[in-house]
């Protein structure tokens, strides 16, 4: 494959520039994930598609992709601008709600929201990422980074908590261009108020805390650590000390990016992430969403409302990341009609044999792929890339009937305009299907099948294709479990 340039723009440098990787052709990318004390809504994951775009226009010029998303279950604190030394976290506080009621503990509850998160995520037909590591998972990693940086001087310890030292950081502010320490005093979520500390604008690490739900002993005592640390650790853990691609949403950039680059490059002396993308945020039929206006929309609500996961999908990506979008119902029902187009298409696709795909040089579903791909390529242009797709529908739809070269340009345009935005056909949904629509379950044979296929990509250090099977098989009710005598399946 020629080589081809991704061009996006990085809040870092403030500008569109083309994505380079330390490695060639390997892309490292890291994007923080949600906060599971409550549902996500389709605004988070307006950030993840944004992501998985990224991910499959990688994948479309060949590049391998390393994608960590984590899952944040301790320690992202309920103030968002003000300080509030004994505010608990956001998940002890969902505990308490009247929501909280049906949860034996805070884990229970973090397991139960992050369980239906990774079902829209599937849904939505998103790539599984290489590793989705878990806060409360690291907590070693996280204690053994915080030790580091007192032992540094970046971080020092307080009757509350430990403390990063932002006047021992140089560059504190690169980010977001927030350098004023005056507007810093008021504008950093997670500060807390210590007359201990050296700077009010200092951020927690680690805080004391013995009575909280979720806590660790340290050298510190008991407590939880900062929501920051988190990132930077596993981040390292997964990617290397510096990664090619950091991610989020436009809420991200100060100060829990500002904090991850402060404590990650103060801790290994190297850049922590060459190149940053943030989402803007989405809005709904006009308003921020909010449950009190009753555009508040998830996933599950849409699909139950009778709107298919690839409508959702198309719908949110249909606004390149960077411009404001307003997502409305009645985008929604102009993508459902989209899709069903697709799904003529494949219709025609299947009564002409389902054939092998193939295409020829100059033909014009090729061309309109590679715009389609080339939008992508320059800063994710979805709107484009979506446009050229359609067009390529029309010339599919346009021959009455589908037949010989026809028929194997339309399957290769298909599978390549679904590879790249993933709007045409459910990833996840093929076992499911044939679990619904066989006797009344998968085959055996057939799971075993998988299971040795999903083995032996893990032999060969494909974890992402591991992922995606062992998530193929949960979307078919079949969960695995590694025991010593090798993996058992059992039906849920
Ligand atoms: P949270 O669960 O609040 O930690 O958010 C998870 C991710 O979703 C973060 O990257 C946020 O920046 C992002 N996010 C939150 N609200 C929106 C929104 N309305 N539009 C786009 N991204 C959002
Ligand atoms: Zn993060």
């Amino acid at each position: 494959m020629a080589e081809r340039t991704f061009r996006l723009y990085d809040t870092l440098s403030r500008t569109v520039k083309p994505l380079v990787t330390v490695e060639p052709d390997h892309l490292r990318f890291y994007c923080c994930g949600p906060t599971v004390y409550s549902y996500a809504h389709i605004g988070n994951f307006r950030t993840f598609l944004t992501s998985d775009l990224i991910v499959r226009t990688a994948q479309a010029i060949g590049w391998r992709v390393s994608y960590v998303s984590n899952i944040t279950d301790v320690g992202h604190l309920t103030q968002d601008d003000v300080a509030d030394a004994a505010g608990d976290d956001k998940m002890a506080k969902a505990l308490a709600s009247k929501e909280g009621e049906q949860f034996a503990n805070v884990w229970d509850l973090a397991r139960h929201y992050s369980d239906i998160f990774e079902d829209a995520w599937r849904q939505l037909n998103l790539q599984a990422p290489t590793v989705r590591p878990r806060a409360t998972e690291h907590m070693r990693e996280q204690i053994i980074a915080v030790e580091d940086l007192i032992r540094k001087g970046n971080a020092y310890e307080t009757p509350t908590g430990v403390y990063f030292s932002v006047d021992s950081f140089a560059d504190y502010g690169k980010l977001s261009g927030n350098r004023d320490r005056e507007n810093l005093q008021v504008a950093v979520r997670d500060v807390v108020q210590d007359d201990n500390k050296r700077n009010p604008a200092d951020f927690a690490l680690w805080k004391k805390d013995d009575k909280h739900l979720m806590q660790w002993f340290s050298p510190w005592g008991w407590g939880f650590p900062g929501w920051h640390i988190e990132c930077s650790v596993m981040a390292q853990k997964y990617l290397g000390d510096t990664i090619d691609l950091h991610g989020g949403g436009e809420d991200l950039k100060f100060p829990h990016h500002e904090c991850e680059i402060a404590q990650s490059e103060a801790g290994t002396g190297k850049p922590f992430c060459n190149h940053w993308i943030h989402v803007t945020f989405l809005q709904a039929e006009g308003e921020k969403m909010s449950k009190s206006k009753g555009n508040f929309y998830t996933v599950p609500d849409l699909l139950e409302q009778g709107y298919s996961a690839l409508a959702i999908r198309m719908a949110l990506i249909s606004v390149p990341y960077a411009k404001p979008h307003n997502f409305t119902l009645q985008t929604l029902r102009d993508c459902q009609g989209h899709i069903e187009r697709f799904q003529e298409c494949d219709r025609r696709i299947a009564a002409a044999g389902s054939p092998e795909p193939a295409i020829s040089e100059g033909h014009e579903l090729a061309g309109l792929y590679e715009e389609a791909l080339e939008a992508m390529l320059n800063d994710l242009n979805t709107s484009v890339a979506l446009a050229k797709t359609l067009e390529g529908v029309k010339v599919i739809l346009r021959q009455t009937t589908l037949a010989g070269d026809e028929a194997a340009a339309a399957v290769w345009f298909l599978d390549k305009v679904n590879h790249l935005l993933g709007i045409v056909r459910p990833l996840y949904v093929s076992l499911a299907e044939e679990a619904a629509s066989g006797s009344d379950e998968i085959d055996g044979k057939a799971i075993d099948a998988w299971i040795e296929e999903r083995q032996a990509a893990k032999k060969g250090k494909d974890f992402a294709k591991a992922d995606a099977i062992r998530d193929k098989l949960i979307a078919a009710g079949v969960e695995l479990r590694d025991t010593p005598q090798g993996v058992e399946w059992i039906r849920r």
